[in-house]
């Protein structure tokens, strides 16, 4: 049984479209969205190469604890009503790169606490992103990621797992407007949760 902790949510107990999940009890792990493809990870020379939806953007304080480089992924299944950043949802939008241009411009980064994947989903292109989730922890950096499906659906598939083992801290769960709240950090409706994966 995997053991996380809450740093901020509602509780112990979160339900979301009558769906009650608990923290600790991963058979009520039950997705609330129907599984989709993920994308294909295309290569260029001996690079993969991820599908962005904007530059890297360095020393942000809004996404995660300390000063933090985030990594903005395009393409989202989801379609959340009220989501603030629509144009990350097509899966051919934005542009791509290699990995290990990535990697390069991370390396050039300095003073940062942590690298923030968000979107767009990141667990659409989950291998390259643990591929460089995997880099930045060599850089001494930790790892934040917003998710719009929950930690237990995530779990559910291997290649999910491998980049849910390098994240220190996931937010996860999709907008849902009715659940809006101005007053939270880092999440924007209240069924989201902030679950620390690793320990600080
Ligand atoms: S999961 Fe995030 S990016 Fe995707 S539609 Fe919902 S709010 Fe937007």
């Amino acid at each position: 049984m995997k053991h996380f902790g809450l740093i901020d949510g509602i509780g112990s107990e979160f339900r979301h479209q009558g769906v009650s999940t608990f923290l600790e009890a991963p058979e009520l792990a039950v997705p609330l969205f129907p599984p989709r493809p993920a994308v294909a990870t295309p290569r260029i020379g001996d690079s993969a190469v991820i599908r962005l939806a904007a530059a890297l953007m360095p020393d942000s304080i809004v996404n995660g604890e300390g000063l933090r480089t985030v990594l903005w992924t395009q393409g989202c299944h989801l379609r959340c009503p009220g989501c603030q950043n629509p144009h990350t949802h097509d899966l051919n939008g934005g542009f791509v790169e290699t990995v290990a241009s990535i990697k390069e411009k991370l390396a050039e980064i300095k003073m940062q606490r942590g690298i923030t994947f968000s979107g767009g989903e990141p667990f659409l292109q989950a291998e390259v992103c643990t591929e460089i989730a995997r880099f930045a922890r060599t850089l001494g950096w930790d790892v934040w990621c917003f998710s719009g499906y929950t930690y237990e659906y995530l779990s559910l598939q291997e290649k999910h797992r491998a980049f849910l083992e390098q994240i220190d801290v996931l937010v996860d769960g999709p907008f849902i407007q009715a659940e809006r709240d101005h007053t939270l950090k880092f999440r924007g409706s209240r069924n989201q949760r902030i679950l620390r994966l690793r320990e600080a």
